[in-house]
């Protein structure tokens, strides 16, 4: 679509924006003054705004549209479904075709381990479901003193009570007095930013140490779960060493808590293969998904549940007290099946481990070699640069933290790409269905964006002499 259908001007659509919507992880009044970039259509990795211009999506979205945009084959599911069953519950003994055709799928792509799901309507409220089910779980195992659940500093884990506290972002704590009791927070496997001294390696098995030594603090007794993503994806793309998940899954085996794998932005081929655990060999309880499942084109989210745990409910009885009025709504589900289909057929999971990922990764480990970017990483089809005021100093930072990233971003879309700023990383996660010459198209992009950034630093003095 090139968003032929909005007849109105931008400065118009700003104002009305201005005057009516707040905006989620934004400072309203700031960007109220600045005016909100409006974008009217989309159509594979393509975005158009208001004005015409047209930009590369190079976040699929916010990291979820894996099948790129204006799919009708989705479209036209979804339109079908609402015809024949708009709206229904699941609760009351009650369930529906499409919900059970794709809790089948679910099963059917994720680890063995897994053959069953709980619905969500996003990723946030999968962690909530998480957190609750965590525990019921323990209680319902006769150990209800074992609450405590581990995540990480820096993670992402959404935004309701529950996933702001599972979380590590200290801004996010800071507004609501959070996070609620019984979570602690551990080290992140940040090698570049965190490691010191230590070799990528070493520091692997440091940071999943930390893990261990948190559970002697606590004591086994009382910790319930460790969750993290595996590769940490709004932290600022966090790829852990090699030696890392190996270590922490095998604490969590010898201390008899939980896994959970937050596969949010891992889930769904971003890694190169259906979920990020695999990716990394490890066998988790419980794997909170969303984003990726629909391709974002309707919300929906859910928990993927291991045998272990959900044996646990179903032999021992008793009621869930939880749900949503949208677990496994209709229109939904029938869009994540249609998106499924899509990625089976056309491969693209396979596409990511063995032609658009190696493709793509090659030429971006190039981009290491700019005078501005201290490491390039990436694995599957997601990856970061770091963006540095001295190559070859990894604890040189910039003067004024974050200033350097926006003022790249901001450079990245007046050259036709989207890519996302954290602190100073620049961060891409474009849809699986990127091409070579889309590709190749991208990485010119970025590469004037760097030399325009590179250049006005020089010239403010902030690069480092
Ligand atoms: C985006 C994200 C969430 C939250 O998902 P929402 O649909 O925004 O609620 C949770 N976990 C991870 C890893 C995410 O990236």
């Amino acid at each position: 679509m090139s968003g032929a259908s909005n007849i109105y001007p931008t400065a118009e659509l700003r104002a009305r924006d201005a005057a009516h919507h707040m905006h989620p992880f934004s400072d309203t009044g700031a960007l109220n003054r600045e005016g909100v970039r409006v974008i009217t259509g989309a159509e594979g990795v393509w975005l158009t705004d208001s004005d015409g211009n047209r930009y590369l999506d190079g976040m699929a979205g916010l990291w979820c549209c894996q099948v790129g945009h204006g799919r009708d084959e989705i479209a036209d599911a979804v339109n079908r479904q609402m015809r024949e069953l708009d709206y229904y519950n699941t609760f009351f003994k009650t369930s529906h075709p499409p919900v059970i055709a794709l809790s089948e799928k679910l099963a059917e792509l994720s680890p063995p381990q897994f053959n069953r799901v709980f619905f969500t309507s996003s990723g946030s409220e999968a962690n909530d479901t998480v957190f609750r089910m965590v525990r019921t779980y323990w209680d319902l195992m006769g150990k209800p003193e074992k609450k405590t659940i581990i995540g990480r500093w820096n993670g992402y884990h959404g935004s309701t009570l529950a996933g702001t506290s599972l979380g590590g972002m200290a801004a996010m704590h800071g507004q609501g007095d959070l996070p609620v009791p019984g979570v602690h927070h551990i080290a992140q496997p940040y090698w570049f930013g965190e490691g010191g001294d230590m070799s990528p390696d070493e520091f692997g098995v440091w940071a999943a140490g930390e893990l261990e030594r948190a559970i002697d603090r606590i004591g086994e007794d009382k910790v319930a779960a460790f969750i993290a993503e595996p590769v940490q994806g709004a932290g600022g793309v966090i790829i852990p060493p090699d030696t890392y998940w190996p270590e922490v899954s095998r604490i969590c085996r010898e201390r008899g808590i939980l896994l959970v794998a937050d596969e949010v932005i891992c889930g769904f081929g971003r890694l190169g293969s259906w979920f990020g655990s695999q990716h990394y060999g490890i066998e988790p309880d419980l794997m909170p998904i969303a984003k990726g499942l629909s391709s974002g084109y309707l919300p929906i989210g859910g928990v993927m549940v291991a045998d272990r745990v959900a044996d646990a409910f179903i032999e021992k009885g008793g009621e869930f007290f939880h749900g949503y009025t949208y677990s496994g709504h209709p229109a939904c589900c029938a869009a994540a099946l249609a998106n499924l289909e899509i990625m089976q057929r056309e491969k693209l999971v396979e596409r990511v481990a063995d032609d658009i990922g190696p493709y793509l990764q090659a030429k971006w480990r190039a981009l290491g070699d700019h005078p501005l970017v201290g490491e390039a990483r990436m694995v599957g089809l997601v990856g970061a640069l770091e963006l540095v005021p001295a190559r070859g100093d990894r604890s040189r930072k910039f003067a004024s933290l974050g200033e350097a990233g926006t003022l790249c971003r901001d450079l990245c879309f007046d050259n036709g790409l989207v890519m996302r700023a954290v602190r100073d990383s620049m961060i891409i996660s474009p849809p699986l269905v990127l091409s070579h010459e889309e590709a190749d198209d991208m990485i010119e992009r970025i590469v004037r964006t760097l030399d325009q950034t590179h250049a006005a630093l020089k010239k403010d003095g902030r690069l480092a002499a």
